[in-house]
């Protein structure tokens, strides 16, 4: 583990324990959402919205989580600041603006695109 990473491994260390608060207050609210709909039709579409919102945001958050995760193991593994994909190092200002990125732009931009092709 090289020193220089240190601030940007306690910088990752804290959002991850922001966002692990963040999934446990969600599944909380969801637990509520799991209770029987509200038999007023409104109430029930409101509910019903609120879950999908809660889930879209539940996954935006793992995905997150998963990232910062895979951050944190690279830099154990000395792989910090360089591609996952093609091993190229990352740019200066790109990790400087997304610390918790492990992939360069041009792979990013590929692994985007099929990912918005899968869905
Ligand atoms: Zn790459």
């Amino acid at each position: 583990m090289m020193q220089k990473y240190k601030p940007i491994r306690r910088q990752l260390e804290a959002r991850l324990a922001d966002i692990q608060q963040r999934l446990a207050k969600i599944s909380l609210d969801r637990r509520h959402a799991n209770q029987p709909l509200n038999a007023d039709f409104e109430e029930q579409a409101i509910e019903l919205e609120n879950d999908q919102v809660l889930d879209a945001l539940d996954e935006q958050i793992r995905a997150e989580m998963k990232q910062i995760e895979r951050t944190l193991a690279q830099m154990d593994e000395g792989m910090y600041g360089k591609c996952e994909d093609c091993g190229k190092p990352i740019a200066a200002k790109r990790m400087e603006a997304l610390p918790h990125t492990t992939r360069c732009i041009d792979c990013e931009e590929k692994f985007q695109q099929m990912r918005s092709a899968a869905v």
